[in-house]
């Protein structure tokens, strides 16, 4: 029977009950039919790591603490008779009252957390585990029961022990642990003997935990099992590719291998060691390991943070990686004056590298670069967007389509080399999709002349837009602003004008204005004619004075009910359907559908037609009338 092994505790403290949400994760985990049951060793061995880490920091201090030279290392042994597992760690270990607290009546604020995720889908728990800090009972999915005998490193403390099943209370007792840190003994279940073998052992840390930054051993073994160096520490000319690619699994458990590697090491004005990866993909794996953004921040290799935001500026919050900064202060508060400034230049650094690595990949890689485009680009537009010293930069790393080439993505230096004699601006059309702006009034000018314009469609354009108003002196021009000065003719083409059959009257070009006010009324905020249409009807264009469509674009995105402030309607005097309604008869009822369908086309071609399907019984009735003298 198992019972006749269950170790006794002295002095017991009898059962005490876990907290209630700690109760229902156990619950799941004894029960859980999940496959990937060995990721319990992987939360054990970070555990023991981050309480060595917290050792490492405390031996900075000079306090007093026990077994000061004491190694900081992981140490597994293996007993096959008894089916346990024990993981020792030399690490800041736990008072009676740390354990009781830790392991059983707090819950970490992960655990409710967990629980809800959790809910319903057994398959999705592994992903969940590690991220809400509730690592250490993964262990009651192959245990039977679980004892930790743990000693705090200030020296006046006694040692502890600590008792489960799995069941819904623990026990405590003392014990006579000589040495500093916390030993946990699992004792397998019947399901779990996989986990006694050393070479399975083995391959779990070579594949969740190689960089444990402290030594793991197994007893009765030499080597040491984790590779452990810290590879950003090497230099870069001597780790071969796939140490690279290792590492990127080991800190993100993305499958997929990243796009780019940046690995350099500075030594003025800091010295620092960085590796930073440029994921693949935008969207992270189901297992990845990184639920925040934010680089890995060492200081001579002691993991400060997990998560640092203040490396990179936020627009580069996609890139992941480790920092290892050689003079950065251990004990002082990171938000002091000093750990601030160098934090900044640090971020200054890295921000450097990266831009400077994204326009190498662009000239010498340009596929690859695309492909970096598609995922990432939009982070780069914010980039632009933020006021940032860099923007010059990152401007040339923009791509686009415009309406020459609708296929191919061309940058800024592309457009200035593909402009007029004579053209002086850099022209771009806004709207939601491709499809309808290639077919957008505004661009019936540019496209007879032949001008390039850019087709902003991406909903981040409108604010990248506001921190870009140049480019090298040429200014950026929206081509639906009804101000717009257009390049000058040659004078082929300005014969070609003069070619146009001839225009209304004056008169009739009034009435026409008339007919559309009366019929639009409050709709619009006033109708005229342009010159700037060609095969198009009409155009909805900014009232003098209002905000730009940029910002227009941007209100609309931050708040839903912002309303988009009446525009002008410009009509096409020379456009053959206008002609014609000129000519009908004052109570031909055709005029008003007309002029009504006119504004609702040049609404919808805007993007701004609140329910296009609204349109279809009036152009049933056009039909109708259309087939009238059939
Ligand atoms: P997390 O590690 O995410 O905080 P866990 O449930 O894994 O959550 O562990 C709970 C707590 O128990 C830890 O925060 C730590 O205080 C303590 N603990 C666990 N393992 C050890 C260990 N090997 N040495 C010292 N303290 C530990």
């Amino acid at each position: 029977m198992a019972d006749n092994h269950k170790p006794q505790l002295d002095n017991t403290s009898g059962p005490i009950a876990f907290q209630t949400e700690i109760k229902q994760l156990l619950n799941i985990l004894v029960h859980s039919l999940y496959t990937k049951k060995e990721i319990f060793l992987r939360e054990l061995l970070s555990n023991a790591s981050d309480a060595l880490t917290q050792m490492r920091f405390i031996q900075q201090t000079d306090r007093e603490i026990l077994d000061p030279s004491l190694d900081l290392e992981i140490r597994i042994e293996i007993d096959t008779e008894g089916k346990i597992l024990k993981i020792s760690d030399t690490g800041i270990g736990m008072t009676s009252d740390e354990m009781k607290t830790n392991l059983g009546t707090i819950a970490q604020s992960g655990a409710k957390a967990f629980l809800d995720a959790a809910e319903g889908d057994e398959k999705g728990l592994v992903d969940v585990i590690g991220r809400f800090g509730v690592g250490f009972y993964s262990v009651f999915m192959v245990a039977e029961w679980v004892k930790v005998t743990s000693r705090s490193y200030q020296p006046d403390e006694k040692a502890s022990s600590w008792y489960a099943t799995g069941a819904d209370t623990f026990e405590m007792g003392t014990t006579n642990k000589e040495t500093r840190g916390t030993c946990i003994e699992v004792k397998l279940n019947e399901d779990a003997h996989e986990f006694l073998d050393i070479h399975r052992i083995r391959e779990i840390i070579k594949t969740h935990s190689d960089y444990v930054p402290y030594p793991i051993f197994i007893e009765g073994e030499d080597e040491q099992i984790n590779q452990q160096t810290a590879i950003w520490r090497e230099p870069p000319r001597s780790v071969e590719e796939d140490k690279y690619q290792d590492f990127y699994r080991q800190l993100t458990l993305e499958l997929e291998e990243p796009l780019e590697k940046i690995h350099f090491v500075a030594d003025a004005p800091l010295m620092i060691f960085a590796l930073l990866y440029l994921p693949a993909k935008l969207d992270r794996g189901l297992f990845t390991l990184r639920e925040q953004d934010g680089l890995k921040l060492f200081a001579r290799k002691i993991l400060i943070e997990n998560y640092s935001k203040d490396l990179l500026p936020p627009y580069l919050r996609f890139i992941q990686g480790v920092v290892d900064a050689e003079d950065l202060p251990l004990n002082v508060s990171r938000e002091s004056v000093q750990a601030t400034a160098m934090i900044n230049r640090i971020n200054k650094i890295l921000t450097n590298q990266v831009i400077q690595k994204l326009k190498e990949m662009a000239s010498k890689n340009p596929e690859k670069y695309l492909n970096f485009w598609a995922e990432f680009g939009q982070f780069l537009k914010e980039g632009v967007a933020a006021n940032d010293n860099n923007r010059d930069e990152l401007s040339t790393l923009l791509r686009f389509h415009s309406t020459t080439m609708p296929d191919h993505w061309t940058s800024l230096d592309e457009y200035l080399d593909h402009m007029k004699p004579g053209q002086d601006k850099i022209y771009y059309i806004l709207g939601d999709d491709e499809s309808s702006v290639s077919r957008s009034p505004h661009l019936d000018y540019f496209q007879t002349h032949c001008y390039e314009v850019l087709t902003l469609t991406d909903p981040v354009d409108s604010f990248m837009l506001l921190g870009l108003r140049e480019y090298k002196e040429f200014a950026l021009q929206n081509v639906a602003a009804s101000d717009l000065n257009l390049p000058e003719q040659s004078d082929q083409e300005e014969q070609k004008e003069q070619e146009k059959p001839p225009s209304l009257s004056d008169e009739a070009v009034n009435g026409l204005i008339d007919n559309f006010k009366d019929t639009l009324g409050e709709q619009v905020s006033d109708v005229r004619i342009t010159d700037r249409l060609t095969n198009s009807i009409a155009r909805l264009v900014d009232a003098k004075g209002s905000l730009g469509q940029e910002m227009q674009r941007v209100y609309r995105m931050m708040d839903k009910d912002y309303q988009i402030p009446k525009k002008v309607l410009e009509i096409n005097p020379d456009h053959p359907v206008l002609k014609k309604v000129s000519q009908l008869a004052d109570d031909d009822h055709r005029r008003e559908l007309i002029v009504e369908q006119i504004f609702e086309s040049a609404l919808l071609i805007e993007g701004l037609h609140p329910d296009p399907a609204s349109m279809i019984p009036r152009i049933q009735q056009l039909m109708e009338s259309a087939l009238e003298g059939d």
